[in-house]
């Protein structure tokens, strides 16, 4: 099977942005898997299913033999909403990961000496209950925390929002919604009243103008790559605003390069340019916002010079994406975390906000906010779910009694109105010994967060941390027991999508060795704390949350795989889901899109003498997040083997350094090393390194401490570094030869 899926890897090596089903014939890759070992379709098993990557939410139909998965092939067109036939690497190939030699299929526990054994179910529940029960007992719930996993099942999150607040007693539960759009739901609620995407996917194709920034779309998101790409051959216009020149710039009406840090200025700009012209849309502005005049104020001192002098794009570049923005009947304003991993990130969205509304671009086909997901279920399980220390499912506030009561009683316990740590918080407080013990379910925090050399000691001196995960991740290295969890393919529930779509995901295989589903084992673990959940199925967790939480008042599985997904608001079982926001009014007590004038912010740490580069980081084609599952995946690591950084030609002769030798990168948190690779897709200011990999993990470099005041999402991209020719033994890493191997080159 390997041999096979390495040549079909092949056969696809040339589609840069991934789109692999495109480019083979139809069923090649089914057929490859049949030869193997002469399986006939009628002894496998087919779920028509969702990824498990990221949050674009391909469907397709996955085909095993139980003992693993042999083709991801299309479904149905029609019942593939956003993504018809086209599937990227990932979702197509990277399945080893599932029968890796060092996949976890027992709990593991520490033995006298320190070192792990394998245990009984029974044994480690017994340990993690009492582990945790202790701290409870001595210093209360608050000093628990739980990270939850935006790589579950929605029904997998409900549970781990209730586990906290019923079993544990703290409202400390976050996950890594944390880490990347926070600041985006912070700002959009604020403005409209939801902090999600307004569109529906299919309005990327209906846009008459894109305008994308801080999204390397190709490669994170492929397939909504794809379609961006085909309305762009159809004569839509793609401006695209980033600190680097990515692969999607290749197809844009206008490419400007910005300084990273910096983004509601440039947003102000086009904003002033808009406003002062008279291109807004003065009927929409009039009936369905309030605030314009404070926009229209806070943006004057924006003005051509001062933009470029901050960010680098000279005014005629401001003025052109203006008015080809203004002259739009429908643009979709689309956004990755470039925008928000900021210490200002929700004042850039909401500067967004202010441009998608004085230009009418709201509630309409073709037009709108399109924040990217990220993490296949982030905005499902890691959002509307509700594992948030501020909110219950559905975005309901904790502060609210009315709302508390409604889940005290549900959930027949007391529940503080006090809001809990977010997770970068939680790292913080546990320096203060405010947070003593965690249970971290399906992230990996040692690489994950902001300054990882601070989240290492943390992770080191807790009293008690339970991890739960396919693997013994660098996190779980920390841990005092360790909780086998299986994988999307091994279990039944639903993910949302990042245009809000409710999907099935379905189980095609038998959990490996004792592996469980993580609703299973919180179940299980709840009533060894002395409560009574009695969950037999996701659907039954389904029905607890639809009757929770209105935004999800019409789904079940019945209904999402009869009618192959559905949107929400959902709010009841005759409502049809919502396709597009803000048709008829927005989210607000006033039924309005609330403006608020956005003034000027910069990182916490700028460039200076000693570290003058600006260091950004973040993802790569071929892997995904902490490359748990994706470094598993031999076809994949053939692609791309190690870490790089993305240093420009000029900065490279100044430093004698050329492609694949490695540099010291040094910021005041920690240095790592890292192969260059020379390219003037970065500017000469700024580097690049992605964030997948353990060996050089670039959150050695990034702070903890500089966050969103909002959002409490950290500033991964600014941090302020200096480089040097690596001065060890080894001049270049024994992998890598000339070129790093690039998913976009
Ligand atoms: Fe999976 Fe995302 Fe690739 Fe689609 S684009 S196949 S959802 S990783």
């Amino acid at each position: 099977m390997q041999r096979a899926k390495q040549q079909a890897l092949k056969n696809v090596e040339h589609v840069a942005e991934g789109v692999a089903a495109e480019t083979l014939p139809e069923g090649k890759l089914f057929e490859i898997a049949q030869s193997i070992g002469d399986k006939r379709l009628e002894e496998l098993n087919v779920e028509d299913t969702t990824c498990g990557y990221c949050a674009v939410g391909c469907r397709f139909d996955l085909y095993s033999d139980g003992e693993e998965v042999l083709a991801a092939r299309p479904t149905a067109e029609e019942d593939a909403p956003v993504n018809g036939i086209s599937t990227c690497v990932k979702g197509k190939f990277s399945y080893d990961f599932i029968n890796s030699d060092d996949r976890l299929t027992s709990p593991l526990v520490r033995d006298e000496n320190g070192a792990f054994r394998e245990a009984s179910w029974d044994e480690a529940l017994s340990r993690v209950a009492e582990g945790l029960g202790a701290i409870k007992d001595e210093h209360g719930g608050e000093a628990l925390s739980v990270i939850a996993s935006s790589k579950a099942t929605n029904e997998d999150n409900y549970l781990m929002g209730k586990f906290a607040r019923q079993v544990l007693g703290t409202n400390s539960v976050d996950n890594c919604n944390r880490l990347c759009h926070s600041s985006t739901v912070a700002g959009l609620a604020r403005t409209y009243g939801y902090g999600a995407a307004s569109i529906t996917t299919e309005d990327l194709e209906l846009a008459d103008c894109i305008l994308l920034t801080g999204s390397n779309t190709t490669e994170a998101h492929p397939v909504l790559a794809t379609r961006i790409k085909q309305n762009v051959r159809d004569g839509a216009d793609l401006l695209v605003f980033d600190p680097r020149e990515i692969q999607i710039a290749e197809y844009a009406t206008q490419y400007s390069r910005v300084k990273p840090g910096y983004d509601a200025v440039w947003i102000n700009g086009l904003t002033r340019y808009i406003v002062n012209n008279d291109l807004h849309d003065e009927e929409f502005v009039a009936e369905r916002t309030t605030g314009f005049e404070d926009v229209k104020q806070a943006v004057q001192e924006f003005t051509p010079e001062r933009v470029e002098e901050v960010t680098g794009v000279p005014p005629e570049e401001i003025a052109a994406a203006a008015e080809t923005v203004a002259a739009a009947d429908a643009c979709v304003f689309g956004w990755t975390l470039g925008l928000t991993e900021h210490s200002h990130g929700t004042e850039n969205v909401m500067a967004m906000a202010n441009l998608a509304a004085v230009t009418g671009n709201l509630g309409k086909p073709g037009a709108g906010v399109s924040p990217f997901r990220g993490q296949n279920n982030v905005q499902g399980g890691g959002g509307d779910m509700g594992p948030l220390p501020d909110n219950f499912p559905g975005y309901q506030d904790i502060a609210d009694d009315e709302i508390r009561a409604k889940f005290e009683d549900a959930w027949d316990c007391d529940i503080s109105p006090e809001y809990g740590y977010y997770t970068t918080q939680m790292f913080l407080a546990a320096d203060d010994d405010d947070v003593r013990g965690m249970y971290i379910i399906g992230e990996n925090a040692a690489l994950s967060e902001p300054g990882v050399n601070h989240a290492e000691d943390v992770l080191r001196e807790l009293e008690f941390l339970v991890v739960q995960d396919l693997f013994v991740n660098e996190t779980a290295q920390y841990a005092d027991v360790v909780l086998p969890a299986c994988s999307f393919v091994e279990k039944t529930g639903t993910f949302t999508n990042t245009d809000r779509t409710v999907q099935m995901v379905k189980q095609v295989m038998e959990p490996k060795g004792d592996s469980r589903p993580d609703w299973e084992i919180l179940q299980d673990l709840a009533n060894r704390m002395g409560w009574e959940w009695d969950y037999d199925s996701s659907a039954e967790i389904m029905e607890e949350v639809s009757s929770l939480t209105p935004l999800y008042g019409g789904v079940s599985h019945e209904r999402v795989d009869a009618e192959g997904g559905l949107q929400w608001p959902c709010w009841d079982e005759d409502h049809p889901g919502t396709e597009r926001l803000y048709t008829e009014e927005f989210n607000t007590e006033n039924g309005k899109a609330n403006l608020q004038g956005i003034g000027y912010s910069e990182p916490a740490e700028t460039p200076d003498e000693q570290y003058p580069f600006t260091l950004t980081t973040g993802r790569v084609l071929y892997q995904y997040h902490t490359g748990t599952m994706t470094h598993r995946e031999a076809g994949i690591m053939q692609y791309s083997p190690n870490n790089f950084v993305e240093i420009h030609p000029e900065t490279a002769a100044e430093l004698g350094v050329e492609s694949g030798e490695l540099v010291t990168i040094e910021s005041r948190n920690g240095e790592i090393a890292v192969p260059a690779q020379v390219t003037d897709r970065v500017g000469p200011e700024n580097v690049f390194v992605p964030i997948h990999f353990a060996d050089s993990a670039v959150n050695r470099l990034t702070d903890e401490e500089h966050l969103d005041p909002a959002a409490a999402t950290p500033e991964f991209k600014v941090s302020a570094v200096r480089i040097r020719p690596y001065e060890g033994e080894a001049e270049t890493m024994a992998s890598v030869e000339g070129e790093v191997a690039r998913g976009d080159d």
